[in-house]
C-alpha cells in the first residue's frame, strides 16, 4: 500500500480503470488533500502533482508554466502541463537544469558547452527552449520564427509544430539542437507514414535506414537543425544517461559532414564540464537525486567537501 508522499496517510486504492492517467483525477491512488498522487503503474509509479510546479524545486518555479504555454506544439500544451507534474518528467528536468543556465547569463552555454562540442567558443547562443525563446528573451524571436518558417516549408501544421528540447544558435560559430532523454530511449515505433517529409533530403545518406531504424525524434530534429543552420556548424546532441546500441545504425544514416554531426553527451560529462567555473547549486542536485531523475549521473556536479 502506498502512502502519501506530502502527509504519509496511508492511501486507499480506487475503483476505476488502470489506465495511463489523462488528469490527476484518473489517480486511482491519490491524497486529495496533498493534492498529490501516484500513476496506475504497479511497479515503481510516478508521483504525480496536481499542481505541476508542486514537482519542481521552489527556486525554479517561477516561469515554469509560462514556458509550458509557449511551447511550439499548441495541441500537445495541456497534456505537456499535466506530465510537467509527473515525477517522471523529461520536461521538468530540462526546464530546471536550461531554465537555471539560462537565468546564469549562458557564459557556461557559451564557452565550456561550445567547445565540448567542437564549435567556436565565445559567443553567447540565442537560446528556444521548445521551440520558444527561453525567458521570453526578445532577441531570440527572429530564431523562432526562423523555427517556424522551417516547420512550416516541411508541412508541419501551426498547431503540430516540433518542438526540439534545446536549440542554441551561436551565430556564426554554428547551432546545436539538444534531445533530452531521462529515463525513455530515442528509438520507438512511429508510423512510417510521419518519417518521410523529413529523411527526403540531402541531410539523410540512407532514409529507408533511417526509417527503419525508427529514431523519428531524433531524425526530424536532425532535419530541422540542418535546416535551420543553413550551411553553418551544425551538431544534434543526445543529451542521455547512455549509449543506445540502435543509436549506432541511427548516425550511419545521416549524411553527416565535418560540419555536421551528430553527438552523444553524457548527462554525467554535461554536469562535469559545467562545473567550473559554475558550480550548480545544492537544491537543485537535491531535486535531481531521485531515481526518476539523474540520481547517479549528477555524482560530478556535487561539490567536494574540503
Ligand atoms: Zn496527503
Amino acid at each position: 500500500m502506498l502512502v502519501c508522499p506530502s502527509c504519509k496517510r496511508l492511501l486507499k486504492v480506487r475503483y476505476g480503470a488502470r489506465r495511463a492517467p489523462a488528469c490527476f483525477h484518473d489517480c486511482l491512488r491519490r491524497c486529495d488533500a496533498c493534492r498529490v498522487g501516484y500513476s496506475n503503474a504497479l511497479e515503481d509509479p510516478a508521483i504525480i502533482w496536481e499542481d505541476p510546479c508542486q514537482n519542481l524545486p521552489e527556486e525554479m518555479r517561477s516561469g515554469a508554466l509560462d514556458a509550458v504555454a509557449l511551447a511550439a506544439n499548441v495541441h500537445n500544451r495541456n497534456s505537456k502541463r499535466f506530465r510537467f507534474g509527473f515525477s517522471t518528467s523529461e520536461d521538468a528536468v530540462t526546464w530546471v537544469i536550461f531554465g537555471w543556465l539560462g537565468r546564469q547569463g549562458q557564459d557556461f552555454l557559451a564557452d565550456n558547452l561550445a567547445r565540448n562540442l567542437g564549435l567556436v567558443p565565445g559567443t553567447k547562443p540565442k537560446v528556444l527552449l521548445w521551440g520558444a525563446p527561453l525567458g521570453n528573451d526578445l532577441t531570440a524571436r527572429p530564431l523562432s520564427q526562423g523555427l517556424q518558417k522551417v516547420s512550416t516549408r516541411l508541412g508541419e501544421r501551426p498547431s503540430f509544430r516540433s518542438e526540439p528540447d534545446i536549440i542554441l544558435d551561436f551565430g556564426d560559430a554554428g547551432l546545436a539542437v539538444i534531445e533530452v532523454k531521462v529515463n525513455s530511449g530515442n528509438i520507438s515505433k512511429t508510423k512510417r507514414r510521419k518519417f518521410g517529409r523529413y529523411v527526403r533530403s540531402e541531410a539523410f545518406a540512407d532514409p529507408k535506414g533511417t526509417i527503419d531504424g525508427g529514431g523519428y525524434q531524433l531524425a526530424r530534429n536532425w532535419r530541422i537543425g540542418w535546416k535551420l543552420a543553413a550551411g553553418r556548424p551544425f551538431r544534434l546532441v543526445n543529451l542521455s544517461k547512455t549509449r543506445e546500441c540502435q543509436r549506432q545504425k541511427f548516425e550511419d544514416c545521416l549524411a553527416q559532414t565535418p560540419s555536421a554531426r551528430f553527438q552523444h553527451l553524457r548527462w554525467q560529462d554535461f554536469f562535469r564540464i559545467a562545473k567550473n567555473p559554475n558550480q550548480w547549486p545544492e537544491w537543485m542536485i537535491a531535486w535531481l537525486d531521485h531515481p526518476h531523475r539523474l540520481k547517479k549521473e549528477t555524482e560530478n556536479a556535487q561539490t567536494p567537501h574540503s
